[in-house]
């Protein structure tokens, strides 16, 4: 490629956001290039969403062969080997980043392998395998996030692990002290419990995955707490020294704890620093956020962010569909993007998802709701698969029947959360859940269950109790 070279749109990242974007504006006609510094597919592919969750399949696999024996089944004895469940999920990893790779170039997208940093705001430099120039149209800054050290005991990759560098471990350690009970600490625990780690979580709120609220909590606390995952709430790691035997690590209220390895989960942190944005005319917030309107345009016409970069949710479909509203917008369209119905989904065993508002959410804004909680322990399915465990949850307004949320806790929780996203998106009732017929026996069925006692009919669960007279 020449030194210089013009392009309709230019993407900056590649992951979830970025991509999406390079190829909803190369459907539109238009010639696009998309800029890489590191690995093609970003956070979510290569230190995110698929290596943990390949990880998490084997803990999987292993907690199913667990039960083996209560279907009859007899496995004399089970081992397993960490290497080799590292080595898939590298595999796996390298196999999806080269068929992006040829998705992008089929949909004649240029990729550039360097870092791009602005001159201009239509002008980008490329430093790396790809050095150039480039001019364009419309930008978008899809640059992600990035994991965060805490200053007093930086990540040394050996004891001190941060997300990304756990998932490069080859070798089990018999202790992990996670610092961080949000939901990546708490995959990380529910992965190396299952694996038969010693966990412990320290987290300074209150309780873990705070931010979904307090029943979710609850819930996944006694979970843990039963699958022998210590928990300590409202409290700070304040030193951590390291020797040949692992960490020992010093707590705010002087306690102290010893561990193989201790693993930093404590949020992430925006990636803005190279870009040199001023060139561009944009300034980050206080929180480091590039901030947007609905149309995921900045403040400088023609430059647009989307992903973790924005602050917004920091989720990967999230990123995908800004990425999508943003090159639609960049390439003449009219797209807005709405934040009422994302799901999200907490990998743990058992997984939990939610959607719009829980009871309290409702509560908090002064919205009339109620519940309908149908336990999967009733479940036909369910029970025929040994998956019990857990339930589907769905928010109500008593008014006008309208679904406001949905919470499911239970085997495919991450699946099933999708047909509510459909129904919060699209401002569905009760009686739309109730009229859709449900095959059986499958776990979808919890939805129509729980709909139906949200209407008070419930069919495969015992009718209130009506107060006598
Ligand atoms: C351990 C973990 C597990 C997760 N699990 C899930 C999950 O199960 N589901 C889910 O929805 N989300 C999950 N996430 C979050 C998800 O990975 C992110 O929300 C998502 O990757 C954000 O996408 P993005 O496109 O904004 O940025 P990123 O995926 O972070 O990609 C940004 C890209 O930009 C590149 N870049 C940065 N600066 C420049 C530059 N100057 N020039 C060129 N390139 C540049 C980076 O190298 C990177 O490749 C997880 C995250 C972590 C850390």
């Amino acid at each position: 490629m020449s030194k210089e070279e013009f392009f309709d749109v230019a993407v900056i990242g590649s992951g979830p956001g970025g991509y999406v974007a390079a190829i909803k504006a190369a459907q539109k006609g238009k010639n696009v290039v998309l800029i890489e510094k590191e690995f093609l597919g970003g956070t979510c592919l290569n230190c995110g969403c698929i290596p943990t969750k390949t990880l998490i399949a084997n803990a999987q696999m292993l907690e199913k062969l667990s039960k083996a024996s209560s279907f009859g089944i007899h496995i004399a004895s089970m081992t397993f080997d960490y290497k080799k469940m590292k080595e898939r999920k590298d595999g796996i990893v390298k196999n999806i980043r080269k068929s992006l790779e040829g998705l992008l170039k089929s949909n004649g997208i240029t990729i550039l392998m360097g870092a791009a940093k602005f001159t201009s705001p239509n002008t980008l430099k490329v430093v790396g395998e790809s050095s150039c120039v480039i001019r364009a149209d419309a930008i978008i800054i899809a640059t992600g996030s990035t994991t965060l050290d805490i200053k007093a005991f930086p990540c040394d990759h050996k004891t001190i692990l941060n997300s990304t560098s756990i998932l490069e471990m080859s070798e089990l350690p018999k202790s992990l002290t996670i610092i961080g009970g949000g939901y990546i600490g708490c995959e990380f625990a529910s992965l190396y419990a299952e694996l038969g780690v010693k966990v412990t979580i320290v987290e300074a709120l209150d309780k873990i995955i705070s931010a979904q609220g307090p029943s979710l909590s609850k819930f996944l606390t006694q979970t843990f707490q039963k699958k022998g995952i210590q928990i300590k709430t409202g409290i700070t790691v304040t030193k951590v020294n390291t020797g040949a035997n692992g960490a020992t690590i010093t707590l705010s209220d002087g306690s102290s704890l010893e561990s193989d390895k201790v693993l930093v989960s404590i949020g992430r942190k925006l990636v803005t620093e190279g870009l040199d944005l001023q060139k561009a005319g944009i300034a980050p917030n206080d929180k480091g956020m590039i901030e947007v309107n609905e149309k995921m345009q900045t403040s400088v016409p023609g430059i647009y962010a989307i992903g973790d970069v924005t602050g917004k949710a920091m989720l990967a479909h999230v990123a995908s569909h800004q990425g999508i509203v943003a090159a639609v917008n960049a390439t003449g369209g009219e797209a807005l993007m709405h934040y009422h119905a994302i799901p999200a989904v907490i990998f743990t065993s058992p997984e939990i998802a939610m959607v719009g508002m829980t009871l309290e959410e409702a509560e908090k804004r002064q919205l009339p709701a109620k519940v309908g909680m149908f336990p999967f322990q009733a479940l036909g399915k369910a029970q025929a698969t040994g998956d019990i465990e857990g339930f589907a949850q769905v928010v109500v307004s008593p008014t006008t029947g309208e679904i406001l949320g949905a919470q499911v806790i239970g085997h495919d929780a991450s699946s099933l959360i999708g047909q509510m996203a459909l129904a919060i998106q699209n401002e569905l009732t009760l009686e739309c859940i109730t009229e859709t017929i449900h095959a059986h026996p499958t776990m979808s069925e919890g939805w129509l269950e729980a709909a139906l006692i949200a209407q008070e009919t419930p069919i495969h669960f015992p009718p209130k109790l009506k107060k006598s007279r």
